[in-house]
């Protein structure tokens, strides 16, 4: 495995580019003729939602959305906290969620439930990452780019401390 800082690199800059252009592929396909309203979930899903607009060919509205359940730990403090909420109405509005990783899966529940009472035509989430083993509650994950073990990941816009966010990969902190 390579190490870069410290890092060992689980899933290559390579490797998540070709799976963002396919996911892409498979949205564009599956909306055609709609438009989209991509929901990014800061921070995390930064960089992964920057990549997949560009991967989706459709007329796409952005909006964000900011919710924190982790702070400087490596485990989910298992509360949601929402930060930043949408000012825009979302009535009629084909949404999905753009999630760095599903852990636990409370926070996508967290999200999908705020945003279900605002009348959207419909709801659907993307994950660059899912764990299976750590899941705690079921919610539904349409769209996923890569399943992982129960293990902390860093780069590619998830932190660890506010850390290594730039990291073109996913890695793993030694
Ligand atoms: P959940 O509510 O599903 O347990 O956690 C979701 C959030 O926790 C993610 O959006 C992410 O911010 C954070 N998270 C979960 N697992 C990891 C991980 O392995 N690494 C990092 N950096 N953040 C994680």
């Amino acid at each position: 495995m390579t190490s870069i800082n410290n890092i060992k690199v689980l899933i290559s800059e390579e490797k998540i580019q070709a799976r963002v252009k396919e996911l892409g592929q498979e949205i564009t396909k599956k909306y055609e003729g709609k438009e989209l309203t991509l929901i990014c979930v800061l921070k995390g899903s930064f960089l992964f939602y920057a990549d997949l607009v560009r991967a989706i060919r459709l007329p796409v509205r952005c909006e964000f959305i900011s919710v924190s359940s982790y702070g400087a730990e490596k485990t989910s403090s298992g509360e949601v906290k929402l930060a930043l909420d949408i000012s825009t109405p979302l009535d009629g509005r084909d949404l999905m969620i753009i999630e760095d990783i599903v852990d636990t899966g409370l926070t996508l529940k967290y999200i999908r439930e705020l945003l279900s009472v605002r009348n959207p035509a419909s709801i659907a989430c993307c994950a660059l990452l899912e764990k299976p083993e750590a899941r705690k509650v079921e919610v539904p994950v349409e769209y996923r780019g890569f399943t992982i073990g129960n293990e902390f990941v860093v780069g590619y816009g998830l932190d660890y401390d506010q850390r290594y966010r730039e990291l073109p990969f996913i890695g793993l902190c030694e």
